[in-house]
């Protein structure tokens, strides 16, 4: 079992027509404060993203926002963060989202969340990484997707399945538990990774 220090959260800006999905959010970001995980994530206060910094800040959690700067000037950027780092761009924020963090998680979202974790499945898919990347199916939210990814495989189009190799957990109580098991126990593994991702 390796170590969870930072979890990189990625959800929807929006709240959503689902109060289900705003409650898992903050009940996500009360879990990893009280396990001394930190969280790396966008920065804002709206929606998802808002309810998981309340829980995570409620809870005395360690909140890393990650705002390009661009979005700075925007008023949604939640006030509670202990550091805000501002990048030039997109490109230069995922990576930095990236370095700071040993898992990924995708609660409900938007388009910016799809392309996140989809982002993070394919350097894991072309061997850039082995950070757990985990969907937060709850409800069932994302079960197109999930469909949209069997029907690749079974066309032909996702082959290693050792490398695409994302976790499925139905509530938020699972989330931590199931980053753990999968986790890269030797500290070595993380500095591959992180050099892999130099040269990307
Ligand atoms: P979406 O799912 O389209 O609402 O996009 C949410 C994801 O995109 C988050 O995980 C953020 O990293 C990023 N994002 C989108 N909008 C914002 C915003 N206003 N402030 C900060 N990050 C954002």
């Amino acid at each position: 079992m390796g170590q969870i220090r930072k979890v990189c959260v990625y959800c929807g800006s929006s709240p959503g027509t689902d109060p289900a999905f705003l409650a898992a959010a903050a009940r996500l970001g009360e879990i990893l404060a009280d396990n001394g995980v930190g969280l790396v994530y966008g920065g804002g206060s709206g929606g998802l993203m808002g309810a998981l910094a309340t829980g995570m800040r409620a809870r005395g959690g360690e909140i890393v926002g990650v705002i390009p700067d661009f979005l700075t000037a925007r008023e949604n950027m939640f006030k509670g963060a202990t550091e805000i780092v501002v990048t030039s761009g997109m490109h230069d924020r995922k990576r930095v989202m990236f370095e700071r963090s040993d898992a990924f998680v995708a609660l409900p979202g938007g388009i910016g969340t799809l392309e996140e974790l989809v982002e993070q499945l394919t350097w894991a898919q072309l061997g850039r990484h082995r950070k757990p990347i985990l969907i937060a199916n709850i409800k069932g939210f994302w079960d197109g997707l999930l469909a949209v990814f069997g029907h690749m495989g079974r066309n032909g189009y996702i082959h290693s399945a050792e490398r695409l190799n994302y976790l499925v957990v139905d509530s938020v109580e699972k989330i931590l538990p199931a980053l753990r098991a999968a986790a890269p126990e030797r500290e070595d593994e993380r500095e591959g990774e992180r050099a892999a991702i130099e040269r990307m």
